[in-house]
Protein backbone atom coordinates (compact mmCIF):
# COMPACT_ATOMS: atom_id res chain seq x y z
CA UNK A 1 0.00 0.00 0.00
CA UNK A 2 3.15 2.14 1.49
CA UNK A 3 4.70 1.47 -1.90
CA UNK A 4 1.53 2.53 -4.00
CA UNK A 5 1.54 5.28 -2.60
CA UNK A 6 5.01 6.31 -2.70
CA UNK A 7 4.65 5.59 -6.72
CA UNK A 8 1.56 7.79 -6.96
CA UNK A 9 3.65 10.69 -4.92
CA UNK A 10 6.14 10.27 -7.66
CA UNK A 11 3.74 10.60 -10.40
CA UNK A 12 2.28 13.39 -9.15
CA UNK A 13 5.51 15.10 -8.38
CA UNK A 14 6.87 14.06 -11.73
CA UNK A 15 4.06 15.65 -13.97
CA UNK A 16 4.08 19.04 -11.70
CA UNK A 17 7.09 19.48 -12.49
CA UNK A 18 6.98 18.51 -16.27
CA UNK A 19 3.79 20.71 -16.49
CA UNK A 20 6.11 23.09 -14.73
CA UNK A 21 8.71 22.64 -17.75
CA UNK A 22 6.30 22.56 -20.45
CA UNK A 23 4.76 25.89 -19.03
CA UNK A 24 8.48 27.44 -19.08
CA UNK A 25 9.22 26.00 -22.15
CA UNK A 26 6.01 27.79 -23.55
CA UNK A 27 6.70 31.09 -21.99
CA UNK A 28 10.30 30.99 -22.90
CA UNK A 29 9.15 29.89 -26.87
CA UNK A 30 6.55 32.76 -26.83
CA UNK A 31 9.44 35.17 -25.61
CA UNK A 32 12.13 33.62 -28.12
CA UNK A 33 9.29 34.41 -30.84
CA UNK A 34 7.95 37.48 -30.15
CA UNK A 35 11.82 38.49 -29.79
CA UNK A 36 12.38 37.38 -33.28
CA UNK A 37 9.63 38.16 -34.97
CA UNK A 38 10.57 41.60 -33.05
CA UNK A 39 14.14 41.70 -34.55
CA UNK A 40 12.60 40.68 -37.96
CA UNK A 41 10.50 43.56 -37.86
CA UNK A 42 13.59 45.43 -36.49
CA UNK A 43 15.41 44.28 -39.59
CA UNK A 44 13.11 45.16 -42.15
CA UNK A 45 12.46 48.79 -40.92
CA UNK A 46 15.65 49.48 -40.65
CA UNK A 47 16.27 47.92 -44.82
CA UNK A 48 13.22 50.24 -45.24
CA UNK A 49 14.75 53.48 -43.64
CA UNK A 50 18.15 52.62 -45.62
CA UNK A 51 15.96 52.26 -49.26
CA UNK A 52 14.24 55.41 -48.66
CA UNK A 53 17.54 57.53 -47.73
CA UNK A 54 19.17 56.38 -50.40
CA UNK A 55 16.70 57.02 -52.69
CA UNK A 56 15.93 60.87 -51.63
CA UNK A 57 20.26 60.99 -51.63
CA UNK A 58 19.86 59.71 -55.59
CA UNK A 59 17.09 62.38 -55.95
CA UNK A 60 19.07 64.82 -54.12
CA UNK A 61 22.36 64.35 -56.31
CA UNK A 62 20.41 63.86 -59.83
CA UNK A 63 19.10 67.04 -58.63
CA UNK A 64 22.41 68.95 -57.78
CA UNK A 65 24.96 67.10 -60.14
CA UNK A 66 23.26 66.12 -63.11
CA UNK A 67 23.77 67.96 -66.06
CA UNK A 68 22.29 69.60 -68.93
CA UNK A 69 23.09 69.15 -72.70
CA UNK A 70 25.34 66.38 -73.79
CA UNK A 71 28.62 64.83 -71.64
CA UNK A 72 31.47 63.28 -72.91
CA UNK A 73 31.34 59.39 -70.89
CA UNK A 74 34.08 56.70 -71.80
CA UNK A 75 32.93 53.03 -72.24
CA UNK A 76 34.96 51.46 -69.70
CA UNK A 77 33.88 47.70 -70.46
CA UNK A 78 31.97 46.42 -73.16
CA UNK A 79 30.02 42.52 -72.68
CA UNK A 80 27.77 40.39 -74.35
CA UNK A 81 24.63 39.28 -72.53
CA UNK A 82 22.67 37.31 -74.99
CA UNK A 83 22.91 37.48 -78.81
CA UNK A 84 22.95 40.94 -80.59
CA UNK A 85 22.62 42.28 -76.90
CA UNK A 86 25.67 43.99 -75.77
CA UNK A 87 25.82 46.29 -72.56
CA UNK A 88 27.99 48.95 -71.75
CA UNK A 89 29.73 50.59 -68.66
CA UNK A 90 30.55 54.02 -69.01
CA UNK A 91 32.16 56.61 -66.78
CA UNK A 92 32.97 60.63 -66.72
CA UNK A 93 35.29 61.29 -69.79
CA UNK A 94 37.54 63.91 -67.05
CA UNK A 95 36.92 61.03 -64.04
CA UNK A 96 34.46 63.03 -62.33
CA UNK A 97 31.71 61.27 -60.30
CA UNK A 98 28.51 60.71 -61.85
CA UNK A 99 25.20 61.73 -59.76
CA UNK A 100 22.86 58.47 -59.10
CA UNK A 101 20.19 58.09 -60.78
CA UNK A 102 16.61 56.37 -59.68
CA UNK A 103 16.39 53.03 -60.76
CA UNK A 104 14.27 52.72 -64.27
CA UNK A 105 15.32 56.00 -65.75
CA UNK A 106 17.22 56.29 -68.72
CA UNK A 107 20.40 58.07 -70.95
CA UNK A 108 19.84 59.85 -73.98
CA UNK A 109 22.66 59.60 -76.15
CA UNK A 110 23.46 61.51 -79.72
CA UNK A 111 25.56 60.04 -82.11
CA UNK A 112 27.05 61.91 -84.72
CA UNK A 113 28.05 58.73 -87.66
CA UNK A 114 30.54 59.65 -90.39
CA UNK A 115 28.17 58.65 -93.27
CA UNK A 116 24.64 60.59 -91.76
CA UNK A 117 24.43 64.60 -92.20
CA UNK A 118 22.23 64.66 -88.92
CA UNK A 119 22.76 63.98 -85.55
CA UNK A 120 20.73 60.83 -83.98
CA UNK A 121 19.65 60.68 -80.77
CA UNK A 122 18.18 57.77 -78.74
CA UNK A 123 17.26 56.43 -75.61
CA UNK A 124 18.88 53.51 -73.00
CA UNK A 125 17.40 52.34 -70.27
CA UNK A 126 20.48 51.84 -67.39
CA UNK A 127 20.30 48.26 -66.76
CA UNK A 128 21.96 48.12 -63.21
CA UNK A 129 21.17 49.95 -59.87
CA UNK A 130 23.26 52.86 -59.16
CA UNK A 131 26.45 52.19 -57.85
CA UNK A 132 27.89 54.81 -55.17
CA UNK A 133 31.29 54.75 -58.07
CA UNK A 134 29.38 56.39 -60.61
CA UNK A 135 29.05 54.23 -63.18
CA UNK A 136 26.23 53.77 -65.18
CA UNK A 137 25.35 51.13 -67.61
CA UNK A 138 23.23 50.36 -70.39
CA UNK A 139 22.22 46.94 -72.18
CA UNK A 140 21.73 47.48 -76.00
CA UNK A 141 19.47 45.37 -78.32
CA UNK A 142 20.30 45.09 -82.08
CA UNK A 143 17.38 45.69 -83.81
CA UNK A 144 16.66 43.84 -87.41
CA UNK A 145 14.73 45.46 -90.15
CA UNK A 146 11.21 44.86 -89.87
CA UNK A 147 9.96 41.13 -91.85
CA UNK A 148 9.77 41.52 -95.42
CA UNK A 149 10.56 45.18 -95.27
CA UNK A 150 13.27 46.80 -97.93
CA UNK A 151 15.00 48.86 -94.98
CA UNK A 152 18.34 48.79 -93.15
CA UNK A 153 17.89 47.45 -89.86
CA UNK A 154 18.33 49.68 -86.66
CA UNK A 155 21.53 52.44 -86.96
CA UNK A 156 22.40 53.23 -83.43
CA UNK A 157 21.47 49.90 -81.73
CA UNK A 158 23.50 48.48 -84.49
CA UNK A 159 26.37 50.94 -84.32
CA UNK A 160 26.54 50.24 -80.72
CA UNK A 161 26.58 46.32 -80.62
CA UNK A 162 29.41 46.01 -83.53
CA UNK A 163 31.25 48.98 -83.75
CA UNK A 164 31.92 51.11 -80.56
CA UNK A 165 34.87 50.00 -78.48
CA UNK A 166 36.19 50.04 -75.10
CA UNK A 167 38.08 53.66 -75.01
CA UNK A 168 35.28 55.37 -77.01
CA UNK A 169 33.68 58.36 -75.68
CA UNK A 170 29.59 59.13 -75.82
CA UNK A 171 28.26 62.18 -76.32
CA UNK A 172 25.54 61.28 -73.19
CA UNK A 173 22.19 63.21 -71.60
CA UNK A 174 21.97 62.85 -67.90
CA UNK A 175 19.57 60.17 -66.33
CA UNK A 176 15.85 61.15 -66.63
CA UNK A 177 12.55 59.62 -66.83
CA UNK A 178 9.75 58.80 -64.24
CA UNK A 179 9.66 54.77 -65.22
CA UNK A 180 10.42 54.86 -61.46
CA UNK A 181 9.72 53.19 -58.52
CA UNK A 182 10.15 53.49 -54.34
CA UNK A 183 12.08 50.75 -53.48
CA UNK A 184 11.74 51.42 -49.80
CA UNK A 185 7.94 50.50 -50.32
CA UNK A 186 6.73 46.74 -49.20
CA UNK A 187 4.10 46.81 -51.54
CA UNK A 188 4.41 43.28 -53.52
CA UNK A 189 5.54 44.16 -56.98
CA UNK A 190 5.24 42.41 -60.65
CA UNK A 191 8.04 43.13 -63.47
CA UNK A 192 6.74 42.24 -66.36
CA UNK A 193 9.68 42.41 -69.36
CA UNK A 194 9.37 41.12 -72.90
CA UNK A 195 13.09 41.07 -74.36
CA UNK A 196 15.13 43.95 -74.24
CA UNK A 197 12.46 45.60 -72.01
CA UNK A 198 14.11 43.81 -68.92
CA UNK A 199 16.62 46.35 -68.90
CA UNK A 200 14.71 49.16 -66.40
CA UNK A 201 12.82 46.31 -64.58
CA UNK A 202 16.70 44.78 -63.98
CA UNK A 203 17.73 48.25 -62.86
CA UNK A 204 14.56 48.28 -60.10
CA UNK A 205 14.99 44.30 -59.25
CA UNK A 206 18.85 45.10 -58.54
CA UNK A 207 18.39 48.20 -56.89
CA UNK A 208 15.59 46.04 -54.36
CA UNK A 209 17.99 42.93 -53.68
CA UNK A 210 20.80 45.25 -53.32
CA UNK A 211 22.15 43.94 -49.87
CA UNK A 212 19.11 41.87 -49.18
CA UNK A 213 14.72 42.07 -49.63
CA UNK A 214 11.77 40.84 -47.96
CA UNK A 215 9.60 42.47 -50.34
CA UNK A 216 7.81 39.89 -52.58
CA UNK A 217 8.55 40.69 -56.44
CA UNK A 218 7.81 38.59 -58.94
CA UNK A 219 9.53 39.02 -62.47
CA UNK A 220 7.42 37.54 -65.61
CA UNK A 221 10.67 37.27 -68.48
CA UNK A 222 9.38 36.23 -72.02
CA UNK A 223 11.93 36.03 -74.25
CA UNK A 224 12.13 33.61 -77.74
CA UNK A 225 14.65 31.32 -76.61
CA UNK A 226 18.17 30.34 -74.83
CA UNK A 227 20.02 32.42 -77.00
CA UNK A 228 18.00 35.54 -76.67
CA UNK A 229 18.08 35.11 -72.82
CA UNK A 230 20.02 37.98 -71.20
CA UNK A 231 20.74 38.26 -68.08
CA UNK A 232 19.51 34.69 -67.64
CA UNK A 233 22.49 33.50 -65.11
CA UNK A 234 22.67 36.79 -63.24
CA UNK A 235 18.75 36.73 -62.50
CA UNK A 236 18.77 32.62 -61.56
CA UNK A 237 21.63 33.59 -58.90
CA UNK A 238 19.12 36.21 -57.30
CA UNK A 239 16.62 33.93 -57.21
CA UNK A 240 18.82 31.31 -55.65
CA UNK A 241 19.61 34.10 -53.09
CA UNK A 242 15.96 35.80 -52.21
CA UNK A 243 13.68 33.29 -51.22
CA UNK A 244 10.87 36.25 -51.64
CA UNK A 245 11.51 36.34 -55.55
CA UNK A 246 9.76 34.88 -57.83
CA UNK A 247 10.53 34.24 -61.67
CA UNK A 248 8.40 33.22 -64.49
CA UNK A 249 10.51 32.90 -67.80
CA UNK A 250 8.76 32.24 -71.18
CA UNK A 251 10.49 31.17 -74.08
CA UNK A 252 7.77 31.90 -77.17
CA UNK A 253 10.16 29.89 -79.57
CA UNK A 254 12.14 27.51 -77.40
CA UNK A 255 14.91 25.23 -79.58
CA UNK A 256 15.71 21.62 -79.15
CA UNK A 257 18.70 23.03 -76.77
CA UNK A 258 16.30 24.83 -74.52
CA UNK A 259 15.18 22.81 -71.61
CA UNK A 260 12.12 23.22 -69.61
CA UNK A 261 12.20 23.52 -65.74
CA UNK A 262 16.21 24.55 -66.56
CA UNK A 263 16.41 26.85 -69.09
CA UNK A 264 12.75 28.42 -68.88
CA UNK A 265 9.70 28.02 -66.71
CA UNK A 266 7.03 28.56 -69.48
CA UNK A 267 6.20 28.02 -73.50
CA UNK A 268 5.00 30.74 -74.75
CA UNK A 269 4.52 34.32 -74.70
CA UNK A 270 3.13 36.20 -71.50
CA UNK A 271 -0.84 37.21 -71.14
CA UNK A 272 -3.22 37.75 -69.00
CA UNK A 273 -3.72 33.55 -68.61
CA UNK A 274 -0.40 33.21 -67.03
CA UNK A 275 -0.65 35.65 -64.53
CA UNK A 276 -3.63 34.94 -63.04
CA UNK A 277 -2.54 31.61 -62.82
CA UNK A 278 0.37 32.84 -60.96
CA UNK A 279 -0.79 35.51 -58.89
CA UNK A 280 -2.70 35.10 -55.58
CA UNK A 281 -4.60 38.08 -56.29
CA UNK A 282 -4.26 41.54 -58.30
CA UNK A 283 -2.69 43.40 -54.64
CA UNK A 284 0.48 44.51 -56.68
CA UNK A 285 2.41 47.16 -58.33
CA UNK A 286 2.72 46.18 -62.15
CA UNK A 287 5.95 47.19 -63.66
CA UNK A 288 5.40 46.71 -67.81
CA UNK A 289 8.31 47.38 -70.30
CA UNK A 290 8.36 45.21 -73.85
CA UNK A 291 7.09 45.13 -77.51
CA UNK A 292 3.89 47.60 -77.93
CA UNK A 293 1.58 44.53 -78.76
CA UNK A 294 2.75 42.69 -75.23
CA UNK A 295 2.41 45.85 -73.19
CA UNK A 296 -1.20 46.88 -75.06
CA UNK A 297 -2.94 43.48 -74.28
CA UNK A 298 -1.51 43.10 -71.08
CA UNK A 299 -1.97 46.33 -69.16
CA UNK A 300 -5.55 46.23 -70.93
CA UNK A 301 -5.69 42.71 -69.23
CA UNK A 302 -4.81 43.55 -66.01
CA UNK A 303 -7.22 46.44 -65.99
CA UNK A 304 -10.18 44.34 -67.25
CA UNK A 305 -8.95 42.04 -64.16
CA UNK A 306 -9.46 44.93 -61.74
CA UNK A 307 -5.86 46.55 -60.85
CA UNK A 308 -6.42 49.92 -61.05
CA UNK A 309 -4.71 51.89 -63.39
CA UNK A 310 -2.45 54.21 -60.98
CA UNK A 311 -1.01 50.51 -59.46
CA UNK A 312 0.13 50.01 -63.87
CA UNK A 313 3.27 51.51 -65.24
CA UNK A 314 4.33 51.12 -68.60
CA UNK A 315 7.52 51.99 -69.87
CA UNK A 316 7.53 52.51 -74.02
CA UNK A 317 10.60 51.68 -75.69
CA UNK A 318 9.82 54.56 -78.85
CA UNK A 319 10.52 53.88 -82.50
CA UNK A 320 8.31 50.87 -82.67
CA UNK A 321 5.35 52.11 -80.42
CA UNK A 322 5.02 55.81 -82.17
CA UNK A 323 5.96 55.46 -85.37
CA UNK A 324 4.85 51.89 -86.84
CA UNK A 325 2.26 50.83 -84.39
CA UNK A 326 -1.65 52.23 -85.07
CA UNK A 327 -1.68 54.94 -82.45
CA UNK A 328 -3.37 54.23 -78.98
CA UNK A 329 -6.03 56.54 -79.00
CA UNK A 330 -6.04 58.73 -81.63
CA UNK A 331 -9.68 57.63 -83.14
CA UNK A 332 -11.35 58.83 -79.87
CA UNK A 333 -9.41 62.07 -79.85
CA UNK A 334 -8.61 63.65 -83.11
CA UNK A 335 -10.99 63.45 -86.40
CA UNK A 336 -9.64 61.20 -89.28
CA UNK A 337 -9.96 63.81 -92.44
CA UNK A 338 -7.67 66.33 -91.06
CA UNK A 339 -5.23 68.42 -92.84
CA UNK A 340 -1.63 69.09 -91.62
CA UNK A 341 0.30 71.95 -93.92
CA UNK A 342 4.01 72.07 -92.96
CA UNK A 343 4.47 75.50 -94.25
CA UNK A 344 7.96 75.86 -94.73
CA UNK A 345 8.11 72.67 -96.63
CA UNK A 346 4.67 73.81 -98.22
CA UNK A 347 3.45 70.18 -98.35
CA UNK A 348 -0.58 70.05 -97.12
CA UNK A 349 -0.88 66.53 -96.09
CA UNK A 350 -4.53 64.74 -95.15
CA UNK A 351 -4.05 62.94 -91.54
CA UNK A 352 -6.37 59.68 -91.72
CA UNK A 353 -5.67 57.91 -88.80
CA UNK A 354 -3.49 55.25 -90.50
CA UNK A 355 -0.78 57.86 -90.60
CA UNK A 356 -0.04 57.35 -86.82
CA UNK A 357 1.86 60.59 -85.53
CA UNK A 358 2.35 63.87 -87.38
CA UNK A 359 6.35 62.80 -87.46
CA UNK A 360 5.37 59.72 -88.72
CA UNK A 361 2.95 61.66 -91.60
CA UNK A 362 5.59 63.62 -92.06
CA UNK A 363 8.27 60.76 -92.71
CA UNK A 364 6.32 59.00 -95.06
CA UNK A 365 5.53 61.92 -97.19
CA UNK A 366 9.14 63.23 -97.67
CA UNK A 367 8.60 66.08 -95.10
CA UNK A 368 12.18 66.33 -93.21
CA UNK A 369 11.52 66.72 -89.20
CA UNK A 370 14.04 66.21 -86.76
CA UNK A 371 13.28 62.76 -84.30
CA UNK A 372 14.99 61.29 -81.37
CA UNK A 373 13.57 58.44 -79.12
CA UNK A 374 9.90 58.68 -80.96
CA UNK A 375 8.55 57.93 -77.64
CA UNK A 376 7.76 62.11 -76.40
CA UNK A 377 11.16 61.69 -73.93
CA UNK A 378 14.34 63.52 -75.67
CA UNK A 379 12.37 66.63 -77.11
CA UNK A 380 13.84 66.75 -80.45
CA UNK A 381 10.99 66.44 -82.95
CA UNK A 382 9.19 69.60 -80.83
CA UNK A 383 7.56 71.67 -83.96
CA UNK A 384 6.00 75.29 -83.27
CA UNK A 385 2.19 75.05 -84.14
CA UNK A 386 1.55 78.16 -86.26
CA UNK A 387 -2.65 77.41 -86.09
CA UNK A 388 -4.37 74.66 -84.92
CA UNK A 389 -4.22 71.93 -81.36
CA UNK A 390 -2.88 68.12 -80.71
CA UNK A 391 -3.89 65.44 -78.84
CA UNK A 392 -0.58 63.34 -77.65
CA UNK A 393 -1.35 59.22 -78.25
CA UNK A 394 0.09 59.40 -74.67
CA UNK A 395 1.59 61.60 -72.23
CA UNK A 396 4.78 62.72 -73.06
CA UNK A 397 7.97 62.87 -70.64
CA UNK A 398 8.77 66.14 -72.01
CA UNK A 399 6.13 68.91 -71.87
CA UNK A 400 6.48 71.06 -74.83
CA UNK A 401 6.47 75.12 -74.54
CA UNK A 402 2.75 76.30 -75.45
CA UNK A 403 2.23 76.65 -79.12
CA UNK A 404 4.50 74.02 -79.43
CA UNK A 405 4.56 70.01 -79.96
CA UNK A 406 5.80 66.95 -79.77
CA UNK A 407 5.53 65.06 -83.45
CA UNK A 408 6.40 61.84 -82.48
CA UNK A 409 3.79 61.85 -79.93
CA UNK A 410 1.46 63.78 -81.43
CA UNK A 411 -1.55 63.93 -83.79
CA UNK A 412 -4.03 66.72 -84.66
CA UNK A 413 -7.13 67.55 -83.26
CA UNK A 414 -8.41 69.34 -86.08
CA UNK A 415 -6.55 71.50 -89.00
CA UNK A 416 -3.23 72.24 -87.88
CA UNK A 417 -0.13 74.35 -89.12
CA UNK A 418 2.92 73.52 -88.51
CA UNK A 419 6.85 75.47 -88.98
CA UNK A 420 8.28 72.86 -90.35
C1 LIG B 1 13.00 55.53 -72.79
C2 LIG B 1 13.63 54.54 -73.74
C3 LIG B 1 14.47 53.57 -73.24
C4 LIG B 1 15.05 52.63 -74.11
N1 LIG B 1 15.87 51.68 -73.59
C5 LIG B 1 16.42 50.76 -74.39
C6 LIG B 1 17.29 49.76 -73.87
O1 LIG B 1 17.55 49.70 -72.66
N2 LIG B 1 17.82 48.87 -74.73
C7 LIG B 1 17.55 48.90 -76.07
O2 LIG B 1 18.10 48.05 -76.80
N3 LIG B 1 16.72 49.82 -76.60
C8 LIG B 1 16.17 50.76 -75.80
N4 LIG B 1 15.37 51.74 -76.32
C9 LIG B 1 15.15 51.79 -77.78
C10 LIG B 1 16.28 52.62 -78.44
O3 LIG B 1 16.19 53.96 -78.04
C11 LIG B 1 16.21 52.63 -79.98
O4 LIG B 1 14.90 52.99 -80.38
C12 LIG B 1 16.56 51.29 -80.58
O5 LIG B 1 17.87 50.91 -80.21
C13 LIG B 1 16.48 51.37 -82.11
O6 LIG B 1 17.32 52.41 -82.57
P1 LIG B 1 18.12 52.22 -83.93
O7 LIG B 1 18.80 53.50 -84.26
O8 LIG B 1 18.95 51.00 -83.86
O9 LIG B 1 16.96 51.92 -84.94
P2 LIG B 1 16.37 52.88 -86.10
O10 LIG B 1 17.43 53.16 -87.08
O11 LIG B 1 15.67 54.02 -85.46
O12 LIG B 1 15.33 51.88 -86.74
C14 LIG B 1 14.30 51.30 -85.95
C15 LIG B 1 13.57 50.28 -86.79
O13 LIG B 1 12.97 50.94 -87.93
C16 LIG B 1 13.32 50.25 -89.12
N5 LIG B 1 13.35 51.21 -90.20
C17 LIG B 1 14.34 52.04 -90.55
N6 LIG B 1 13.96 52.78 -91.62
C18 LIG B 1 12.69 52.42 -91.92
C19 LIG B 1 11.75 52.82 -92.90
N7 LIG B 1 12.03 53.75 -93.79
N8 LIG B 1 10.55 52.20 -92.90
C20 LIG B 1 10.23 51.23 -92.02
N9 LIG B 1 11.09 50.83 -91.08
C21 LIG B 1 12.30 51.41 -91.02
C22 LIG B 1 14.66 49.60 -88.82
O14 LIG B 1 14.91 48.51 -89.65
C23 LIG B 1 14.43 49.16 -87.38
O15 LIG B 1 13.68 47.99 -87.34
C24 LIG B 1 14.78 52.67 -75.48
C25 LIG B 1 13.92 53.67 -75.98
C26 LIG B 1 13.35 54.59 -75.13
C27 LIG B 1 12.44 55.64 -75.68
Amino acid sequence: MIGILETLGYVIVAGTVAQMALGLYGTWRRGYLERRSFAAEARLFERRVELSLRHAEAERDLAVNSWSGFRKLKVVRKVREAEDVHSLELVAHNGRPLPRYLPGQFLTFQFRLPDRSKPLVRCYSLSDAPSDGGRYRISVKKVPAPEGAACDPGIVSGYLNDVVREGDILDVRGPTGAFTGDPASDQPIVLIAGGIGITPLLSMLNAMCDGQTEREIRLFYGVRNRDQHAFAEHIAGLRRLYPTLHVVTCYSRPTEACVLGRDYDRPGRIDLALLRDTLPSTNYLFYLCGPAPMMESVAGGLRDWGVPSEDIRVEAFGAATAHRQPTERPAAEAKPGVEVRFDRSGKTLNWDGSAGSILALAESNGVALESGCRAGHCGTCIVAIKAGAVDYVAEPAVVPEPGTCLACMAVPRDRLILDA
